[in-house]
């Protein structure tokens, strides 16, 4: 392994692991991991993801008689994220600007490994650890989504994957995707555009009278992709429109969902041809639930604890988004979404500051000390 989490970080982001081709990072890290002292194995989660490799789980067994400690991560990357050439300053590192850095989420890896290698190198006595690298996280949590939970001994955990270093999330709202295709009728629309109904004129209809954006403090909406019609001079009898809600409060996601679903089938159903009624098919989804730790969590007193003792600005967040730790959370093990670091994700400005890869390493270790000394 190489010296330094610079060093190791570089290397990470050089290996291509978009979403379902993780496999060879993956095995570059379970080698990593096993020469660390850790008992390495996949799971079958690729067979539900159609991915080229599972979720990697590792166990440090310690030396503390303590329940494991879960720290995780997630190996895929958003695209375009083949080929990325870092370009390091002495301050930070960045792609050359044609594809994104991949610190989302390979800093919060270098952070694990290089923490957990610290403890090692120093032979620091340490409670258990489990580690956990998914895979497809950046497309729907998919890996989480298949983790064989029952491989997980941990009382609560960490995933490292958001911004600021020391800082952490305890809250993340559920989030539906809906698709609605509308049912028009198709005509000529110049010869008889009274035998035909307009599904786009439904569809703006319909939209325009949708809450939409920032509902309340805790719940939003959203219209984003609207596609339908094939020519001008043809009525278009289809549209499909993709939207979503979030909120962190249940009923409210029901009560916005049911909103919008509810207009769109009243527009739709005023639109009669002969015997002919326009229609909606209506898909929701649940993407993930949403989840919500109490300042007073041992998890959180812990994260501030170690946070103090590297002199971090700490703070427990809400967040807007998912991510892995909803589904964990789900699951029944609570998680919060730790800081490394990680900045402008998802574009390909992404960069990373050296300092803050070493200080979020040094966090993750103090995490691990702290909780390996408090019963
Ligand atoms: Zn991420």
């Amino acid at each position: 392994m190489k010296n330094t989490i610079i060093e190791y970080f570089v290397d990470l982001v050089k290996i291509d692991s978009e979403s379902k081709n993780e496999k060879e990072i993956a095995i570059k890290l379970a080698k990593d991991l096993e020469n660390l002292g850790a008992k390495i194995k996949f799971d079958k989660a690729n067979k539900q993801t159609s991915g080229n490799i599972g979720n990697l789980y590792a166990y440090f067994s310690g030396n503390i008689d303590k329940a494991p400690l879960l720290f995780n991560a997630h190996m895929d990357t958003v695209t375009p994220g083949n080929r990325v050439k870092p370009q390091i300053s002495d301050k930070k590192i960045t792609s050359d600007g044609n594809t994104i850095l991949g610190s989302d989420d390979k800093s919060g890896i270098a952070q694990i490994i290089y923490a957990i290698k610290d403890l090692k190198d120093k032979n620091e006595d340490h409670a258990p650890i489990e580690v956990l690298f998914t895979i497809s996280e950046e497309i729907g949590l998919l890996g989480a989504k298949n983790v064989n939970y029952a491989w997980l001994n941990s009382n609560f955990g960490f995933a490292m994957d958001a911004h600021n270093v020391g800082e952490i999330t305890i809250g993340a709202p559920a989030q539906n995707s809906i698709k609605f295709i509308i049912h028009g009728l198709e005509a000529h629309a110049g010869v008889a555009p009274q035998e035909g109904i307009n599904a786009i004129k439904i569809a703006a209809e319909a939209i325009a009278k949708m809450p939409m954006g920032k509902i309340d403090d805790e719940t939003t909406s959203n219209v984003g992709i609207i596609e339908g019609g094939k020519a001008t001079n043809i009525v278009p009898n289809k549209v499909v429109i993709k939207a979503e809600a979030r909120s962190h409060n249940s009923e409210k996601l029901k009560e916005i969902t049911d909103e919008m679903t509810n207009i769109l089938t009243e527009q739709t159903h005023k639109y009669k041809v002969k015997d002919f009624t326009a229609s909606v098919d209506i898909e929701i989804e649940k993407e993930y639930d949403s989840f919500h730790l109490e300042p007073e969590d041992k998890i959180v007193k812990l994260s501030k604890k170690a946070s103090d003792n590297c002199n971090l600005k700490f703070s427990a967040q809400i967040a807007g988004g998912g991510s892995d730790a909803n589904i964990f959370n789900a699951n029944g093990l609570p998680m919060v979404i730790a800081g490394t670091g990680m900045n402008k994700v998802h574009t390909v400005n992404e960069f990373m500051k050296i300092e803050d890869l070493q200080s979020g390493r040094d966090w993750i270790r103090e995490i691990i000390k702290e909780y390996s000394k408090n019963s």
